[in-house]
């Protein structure tokens, strides 16, 4: 809720703080349990932030983190570790995140032995399992990440992720650094985990065609502000905010038949988050913009039920 994390900006050899820059300004959004919602972008644009902010690896500048009902904003380390197993992260480059010098049994088990779990036979036995829902030979557990393959390791990172049964997983694009062809295989692999230990995903990605196929709601962030948020279809098949249209405009369309969207491109680049325009976010590059986006910051609106959009054009 109007969560907030802004970095200071240093300078000078004295290292002053000359300004912030505003990665995540005033967005809110809720989760559904066991529901996957998608935050797209741009990089830059503040979603990897946003998860990171959530699963409290930042302390926000200000809002609010709802956490099974409870106010983890501001918690301590200390108060977090109890929280700390309900939520987990998968990353993008599983490898850069597992120790090569450790095999893949011990690397999975370490959640239980921060946590003070099980026997070691039982630890052993539990990891076996992970390693065979994730679709990886359990008699694998001695070997070390670099005999795996980029989709193999990401099965590793995700067996990670679930080794404490946690509830809420921040996946920050979770297959980007995949091939296209391991890809789906992972995704599914995901879906099929969500089903049967009713997790719940944030899933962050830029990439549009890989939130359709694994989301049920998506929010659209533009430098720090979320732009526009609502269920899959009515998002994909009826955009209301100028930047999703002119990103979903990107995007190829799988049926032919369907009647292609006019490809908008954007004028210019994103602007500098330390010096985010006035107004409306979106207004220095917005084919629709108006005067009064110059001035004034839109607020998000429940344009149709469920689908709310932060953009003027909706504010009559
Ligand atoms: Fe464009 Fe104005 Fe809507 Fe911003 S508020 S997206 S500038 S029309
Ligand atoms: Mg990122």
């Amino acid at each position: 809720r109007h969560l907030k994390k802004y970095f200071p900006v240093k300078a000078g050899i004295l290292q002053r703080t000359v300004g912030y820059v505003k990665a995540v300004d005033d967005v809110s959004f809720h989760i559904e349990q066991g529901e996957t919602l998608g935050l797209v972008g741009e990089s830059g644009c503040g979603k990897s932030t946003t998860g990171r902010t959530i699963i409290r690896l930042y302390e926000p500048t200000d809002g609010q983190i709802i956490f099974d009902g409870q106010d983890i904003s501001h918690l301590s380390e200390r108060q977090l570790r109890p929280i700390r197993r309900d939520m987990q992260m998968v990353y993008q480059d599983p490898f850069s995140s597992l120790n090569p010098r450790k095999t893949i049994g011990t690397i999975l088990e370490e959640p239980f032995s921060v946590h003070r779990l099980y026997s070691k036979k039982e630890r052993q036995e539990r990891v076996a399992a992970l390693l065979e829902k994730v679709g990886l030979n359990p008699n694998w557990r001695n070997r070390y990440p670099h005999e795996f393959s980029g989709g193999q390791r990401q099965r590793i990172g995700i067996a990670r992720a679930l080794t404490l049964q946690p509830k809420l997983i921040i996946a920050d694009e979770p297959v980007s650094a995949l091939d296209v062809s391991i890809q789906a295989q992972v995704l599914n692999l995901l879906k099929d985990l969500q089903d049967e230990f009713k997790l719940t995903y944030l899933f962050i990605s830029h990439d549009l065609g890989v939130v359709k196929h694994i989301c049920d709601r998506v929010g659209v962030m533009y430098l720090g502000k979320l732009m526009e948020i609502a269920d899959k279809n009515s998002l994909y098949r009826e955009p209301l905010h100028p930047y999703t249209q002119a990103l979903l405009s990107a995007v190829p369309r799988p049926n032919p038949n369907v009647k292609k969207r006019e490809r908008i491109i954007l004028e210019g680049d994103v602007p500098n988050p330390a010096h985010p325009p006035s107004g409306c976010v979106f207004h220095t590059r917005c084919p629709m913009a108006m005067e009064h986006c110059k001035t004034e910051v839109p607020q998000m609106r429940e344009v149709k039920p469920k689908h709310m959009v932060a953009c003027h054009l909706y504010q009559q």
